[in-house]
């Protein structure tokens, strides 16, 4: 019979990742600490639950979506987790994006109780989620990463091992400091081509084709009028938000003062992120970057 799953934290991201989970699995409990969260699953059929302990005592699987560190460890480790009452052999996994250490704390609790523990963030965002269309980066035991992998493939079309507990929130990490950082500088030099008086397609155009190219030149160009179906041409809406960003730099520069590691760029982004956060930009797509960089102050 099909295994009964839990899933955990309906928003933006974990409501349509639960609803492709609920249209091959049927059996679904669902829990999210708002409860508005949790009705438009309850109206497709998925039950309802009380708490992450209710859904742990009842499913074989628990996917989590949640904010950050301080939700995950609160729904794993709390007085009513999933740790409390979760089965032996159950599978957990976390696409929470948070601090590698986070995972591995988790992964050490659960693996005392004898359940199985996966971190495994996400790339792709809201429209991706809807699609099924997300690339998971799994971390965790290589024995147990098969067992997670049809489950992952209702809400995604990559499933990638990375390595031992941890990795995919390293891989999500270390990807998304260097795309902070590379839609900063194709930021930066848009805005210097076009006050030398050069047509901003013109310049894309030959980035595009020479050394400087990257994705954020390439797919995803933040100088509006440049590119069609991307943020920049509607007003920087949609995407992935600018507050989101500075979370994973953020993630990224106290994964970088643990181990020591020079990251300059990533501390400069982090610090260039904050600020629009705090200067409006926090839920326009982070490509509005240009936008901040390029605004009139008013006097
Ligand atoms: P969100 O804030 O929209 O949703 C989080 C949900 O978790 C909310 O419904 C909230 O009520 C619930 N929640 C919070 N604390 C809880 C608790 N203690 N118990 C139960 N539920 C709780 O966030 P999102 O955009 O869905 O993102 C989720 C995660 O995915 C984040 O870690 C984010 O960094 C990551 N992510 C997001 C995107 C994106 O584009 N939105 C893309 C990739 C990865």
């Amino acid at each position: 019979s099909s295994p009964k799953i839990g899933f955990i934290g309906l928003g933006n991201m974990g409501r349509p990742m639960a609803q492709n989970v609920l249209a091959k699995y049927h059996d679904l409990l669902v829990y999210d600490v708002h409860h508005e969260a949790v009705e438009s699953l309850n109206e497709l059929g998925a039950t309802v639950s009380q708490s992450p302990k209710d859904v742990a005592a009842q499913v074989d699987y628990i996917i989590t979506m949640l904010p950050n560190n301080a939700c995950v460890l609160e729904v794993y480790q709390g007085e009513n987790g999933i740790l409390k009452s979760v089965k032996k052999g159950a599978l957990l996994i976390d696409s929470s994006t948070v601090d590698p250490d986070v995972s591995k704390a988790v992964a050490a609790t659960a693996e005392a109780q004898g359940v199985m523990f996966l971190d495994a963030p996400v790339s792709g965002g809201v429209n991706a989620a809807r699609l099924g269309q997300l690339t998971f980066m799994v971390g965790g035991p290589s024995e147990v990463f098969p067992v997670a992998q049809d489950l992952l493939f209702t809400m995604g079309a990559r499933v990638v091992h990375c390595g031992p507990v941890g990795s995919g929130q390293a891989t999500k990490i270390c990807n998304n400091m260097l795309l902070g950082i590379s839609m900063i500088g194709t930021s930066e030099a848009m805005t210097l081509g076009i006050r030398l008086g050069l047509d901003p397609k013109v310049l894309m155009n030959i980035v595009n084709s020479s050394s400087g190219r990257c994705w954020s030149s390439e797919v995803y160009s933040p100088v509006p009028g440049t590119m069609n179906n991307v943020p920049s041409s509607n007003d920087y809406k949609g995407g992935f938000g600018t507050k989101l960003m500075a979370k994973d730099l953020g993630l990224a520069q106290e994964a970088a003062a643990r181990t020591t590691t020079p990251t300059p760029l990533g501390s400069l982004a982090y610090e260039l992120y904050c600020t629009m956060v705090d200067s409006g930009f926090a839920d326009k797509d982070f490509s509005s970057v240009y936008q901040f960089l390029t605004r009139k102050k008013v006097t």
